[in-house]
């Protein structure tokens, strides 16, 4: 019999997943941002490996392949299909390198094949949910043959495509998680309730469920309250690093903080010009400690997410991760520091500074 290796860390205490590939990989300038394709597998393919590992030095337990919008409706939207297996192949073999390459001390990574959500998935329309159950059965196809130790189904705001996505990856007999998006409407495109979703995932043996993205910790809390009472399993916590609130409870209608003179072109602050509402990596730390104390282990960050914010995670819940090493020390600061060897005329001049 084969062993559940993600449940059994579980249940042991928290696991680490950095996800937020996306957002990342734009800020970076190997992405275009609004298109989204991420080609930086096959273009790029270094960058990818060493954003992997810099999740991985600051805690991510979880190499996530990053194949979310690689699928063959987006492909056939740039006109590159044929690039399909190729990019998803590259980007498994990628993420399953850094896997196996675990810095000393930290337990050994989990690989992580990814499907998500469509965005042509439409109710009642039994053609339309042919096609993308074909995507998800090819990609999650080379994820098990690229060596995925376990699968990741995420961002669905349809409840019955995440059932669907859930079904497909359960065929494999690997681990799953699935976290589900629900937009500004509180509720799953579908109609169904978040937390009935979460329960449903649940009976349809999902190992862990939970939500992801589109919310920030001020808009995702009180659902990931209510969805860890409600199931048995592990539940997964991966908000955006943005202060959405209960007027805009995601990030695709938050309205610029300060009447920016420099709006975006587009009109709206998502994706390119939401940087002033960026969450500090005390807020993240606060909302990652207590999901923990709820009992979520399953934690992350989504897009906006950056090592730092990771690390954030990790030692908030009383872990000590590689990149700790690096981490804060105001001690040793030219002005607001404490360390004997800082001159006085210069602490002293710390609040007119
Ligand atoms: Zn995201």
């Amino acid at each position: 019999m084969s062993t559940n290796r993600l449940k059994e860390r579980l249940d042991k205490g928290p696991v680490i997943c950095a996800e937020g590939f996306l957002f990342e990989i734009e800020r970076r300038g190997y992405m275009s941002s609004g298109e989204f394709v991420p080609m930086v597998s096959l273009d790029h393919p270094e960058v990818l490996e060493n954003l992997h590992r810099e999740f991985q030095h600051a805690g991510s337990d979880i190499v996530e392949a990053f194949t979310y919008n690689g699928h063959r409706e987006k492909m056939r939207v740039i006109g590159k299909e044929d690039l399909l297996e190729p990019l998803n192949r590259s980007a498994l073999k990628i993420a399953k390198k850094v896997a196996l390459d675990t810095p000393k001390g930290s337990q050994p990574n989990l690989m992580a094949g990814n499907i998500s959500n469509s965005n042509i998935w439409k109710e009642d329309d039994k053609q339309a949910q042919k096609v993308v159950e074909g995507m998800f059965s090819e990609m999650i196809g080379w994820a098990v043959d690229e060596g995925a130790d376990i699968l990741i189904g995420e961002t669905f705001y349809y409840a019955e495509e995440a059932f669907k996505a859930l079904e497909v990856m359960k065929k494999t007999g690997l681990p799953t998680v699935l976290t589900i998006s629900p937009m500004g409407e509180n509720k799953m495109r579908d109609g169904k309730s978040v937390v009935d979703t979460c329960k449903e995932l649940e009976q349809l043996g999902a190992d862990v469920v939970g939500l992801n993205c589109f919310r920030g910790p001020a808009t995702m809390f009180p659902f990931l309250k209510e969805i860890r009472e409600a199931v048995k399993c592990h539940v997964g916590a991966l908000p955006i690093p943005y202060r959405t609130s209960e007027d805009y409870p995601t990030f695709f209608n938050l309205p610029d903080r300060s009447n920016c003179e420099c709006p975006s072109p587009h009109g709206r602050t998502f994706p390119t010009a939401l940087d002033p509402h960026f969450c500090n990596r005390y807020e993240i730390g606060k909302f990652a400690k207590d999901a923990y104390t709820l009992g979520i282990n399953y934690l992350g960050v989504c897009c906006g997410a950056n090592p730092m914010l990771i690390r954030e995670v990790a030692e908030s819940i009383g872990l000590k991760v590689p990149a700790s090493k690096y981490r804060e020390n105001m001690e040793n600061h030219f002005m607001y520091g404490k360390n004997k060897r800082i001159p006085k005329h210069m602490t002293e001049y710390g609040d007119k500074a």
